[in-house]
C-alpha cells in the first residue's frame, strides 16, 4: 500500500486510487462476479491463499479492494475487509475469534443493534457477553474478565449515549486480559479520532454512516493494526494451528500483520458470504473522498446547534459531549479534539408526547432512521432503534423515553437553527 505518509485530507481524496496513463480518473466499478484464467495453476494458488489475485467477488473484487485499502489507510491500520453492512462487520470480527463457550466484556453504551446481535443472536450460538457500565473505575470492570474471555468491545462515541470511550482504561483492561480491544468508531470516523493510536486492535465501522455520508448504501468494515500478539497467551488456536480447509494453514505464522485480515476472508467471507457489493464499495469510496471536508462541518453545526438548543426555553436538557458542561467533554477533548461529530441527543419540555408533537412540526428536518447523512434529520430512539430492549435495558443503554436524536447535516447552519426553533414554538403552544 503505497502513500501512506500522505497527511489524512489528500488520502480522502486520493487514497490509494491512481490511474495508469488513459484509465479512468475515477474508481471503476468491477462488475463482475468472476475473474479469467488461463491455467489451472494460477487458480490453484487463489485456492491456497498464495495469491492475492481476484477469483470470484464473494471472496474479493477489484473495487471492493480499493475501499477496504482505503480505509485501512485512514485508519492506520494493515489490513481492512469490507462487509455487507456494519451489522455483518461486527458479526465477523467476533466470529473471527470467538466460538461457543467464549466470552465478551462489552460497553452497554453500544449502539442497539450491536446489543442485540451480541445479547441475542450471539448467545445462541454459545457465545457469552456481559454488557458493563463504561464508566465504572478499572479495577471494577477487571472483575468481568473471565478465562473465557476472547474480546472487550466498545464504541468510541456511542449511538446514541454520545459516551466517549475511555481507550486508555479499555486498552489496559484489554491487555491485562490479553485480549484485542475491538472498537467501533462509525460515529467518530478516523477524521475525528484513530482508535489505534488509543490502545484499540480491531476497529470496525458501519459505513453506512458518515462514511457515505449521502445516504445511498449499506455496508462495513473491520480493520486491524496489525500489532496485536495473536501468540501469546494461547488464548487464539484458530489463529496459530493449522486450518485443514485451506491445506493446513497457520494463519499468523503465514500472514504475520495481516492474519487477522486474512483468516476472515478465507473462512467467513467464504462461509458466511456477507459481501460488500462493488457498486456499494464505489459509492462509499466517492463519499469518503468529502469525508475531512464533512466532519469538520457537521461537528462545527452540531456545537451550534447544541449550544442555541441548551439555551433554548422549550428545551429540558442536552447531551452533546463539545459542551464544556457535558459528562464526556474531558474524554471528548483527549481522543475527538477536532470535532464531536453530528450526533445531539436532547429532551423536549413536556416529556414524550411533546417529543413526538415536536418530530411532526420540523419542516427541513427530515424524521428518519439513520444518522451521518449531509441532511439533517431526527429519530425517537425509544420508540424506534432501541423498542427491542426493555426499560431497564434502555436506561441501561443511556435512553430516556424522551431523547431525541438528532443528527445535524452540512446545510446552512442558520436555517437548521430556524426550523428548530419554529418547531419547538409549535410544541410550546399545544402545552
Ligand atoms: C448503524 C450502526 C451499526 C450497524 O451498521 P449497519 O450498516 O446499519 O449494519 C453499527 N454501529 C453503529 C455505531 C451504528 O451507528
Amino acid at each position: 500500500m503505497k502513500d501512506r505518509s500522505k497527511s489524512f485530507e489528500t488520502i480522502c481524496v486520493h487514497g490509494n486510487y491512481e490511474a495508469a496513463s488513459g484509465q479512468p480518473h475515477v474508481l471503476p466499478i468491477a462488475q463482475s462476479t468472476t475473474f479469467r484464467y488461463y491455467n489451472a495453476k494460477d487458480v490453484a494458488e487463489l485456492f491456497d491463499l498464495e495469491s492475492a489475485n481476484f477469483m470470484y467477488t464473494r471472496l474479493g473484487n477489484p473495487t471492493v479492494n480499493k475501499l477496504e485499502e482505503k480505509m485501512a489507510m485512514l485508519e492506520g491500520g494493515t489490513a481492512a475487509i469490507a462487509a455487507s453492512s456494519g451489522q455483518a462487520a461486527t458479526l465477523m470480527a467476533v466470529l473471527n475469534i470467538c466460538g461457543a463457550g467464549d466470552h465478551i466484556v462489552a460497553a452497554a453504551n453500544i449502539y442497539g443493534g450491536t446489543h442485540n446481535l451480541l445479547g441475542v443472536s450471539l448467545a445462541k450460538l454459545g457465545i457469552e457477553v456481559d454488557f458493563v457500565d463504561q464508566d465504572l473505575p478499572e479495577e471494577e470492570l477487571a472483575a468481568f474478565i473471565k478465562p473465557s474471555t476472547k474480546a472487550v468491545f466498545g464504541e468510541t462515541l456511542g449511538n446514541p449515549a454520545l459516551s466517549i470511550l475511555d481507550f486508555d482504561k479499555f486498552s489496559r483492561l484489554a491487555k491485562r486480559a490479553g485480549v484485542p480491544l475491538i472498537v467501533d468508531n462509525t460515529l467518530a470516523t478516523p477524521a475525528l479520532c484513530k482508535p489505534f493510536e488509543h490502545g484499540a486492535d480491531i476497529v470496525i465501522h458501519s459505513l453506512t454512516k458518515y462514511a457515505d455520508g449521502h445516504a445511498s448504501c449499506v455496508g462495513g468494515t473491520v480493520i486491524e493494526s496489525g500489532k496485536f500478539d495473536w501468540a501469546a497467551g494461547g488464548k487464539f488456536p484458530g489463529m496459530i494451528e493449522p486450518d485443514e480447509s485451506y491445506h493446513g494453514i497457520k494463519f499468523y505464522e503465514k500472514f504475520g500483520d495481516i492474519a487477522f485480515s486474512m483468516k476472515m476472508r478465507g473462512q467467513l467471507l467464504r462461509d458466511l458470504g456477507c459481501t460488500m457489493a462493488p457498486m456499494n464499495a464505489y459509492l462509499i469510496h466517492q463519499g469518503l473522498q468529502t469525508l475531512h471536508l464533512r466532519m469538520e462541518r457537521h461537528s462545527a453545526n452540531a456545537l451550534s446547534l447544541a449550544e442555541f438548543l441548551h439555551t433554548h426555553e422549550m428545551v429540558e436538557w442536552v447531551v452533546y459531549p463539545g459542551l464544556p458542561h457535558d459528562k464526556y467533554y474531558s474524554l471528548a477533548q483527549k481522543y475527538m479534539p477536532k470535532g464531536a461529530s453530528g450526533v445531539i441527543a436532547f429532551g423536549v419540555k413536556g416529556g414524550r408526547k411533546a417529543g413526538e408533537e415536536f418530530l411532526e412540526k420540523l419542516r427541513l428536518t427530515s424524521v428518519v432512521v439513520h444518522v451521518g447523512d449531509v441532511r439533517t434529520s431526527v429519530l425517537h430512539p425509544a420508540s424506534t432503534t432501541h423498542r427491542q430492549l426493555s426499560d431497564e435495558e434502555q436506561v441501561k443503554a443511556g435512553i430516556k423515553p424522551e431523547l431525541i436524536r438528532i443528527s445535524v447535516g452540512i446545510e446552512n447552519i442558520d436555517d437548521i437553527k430556524e426550523d428548530f426553533d419554529q418547531a419547538l414554538g409549535e410544541v410550546k403552544k399545544c402545552l
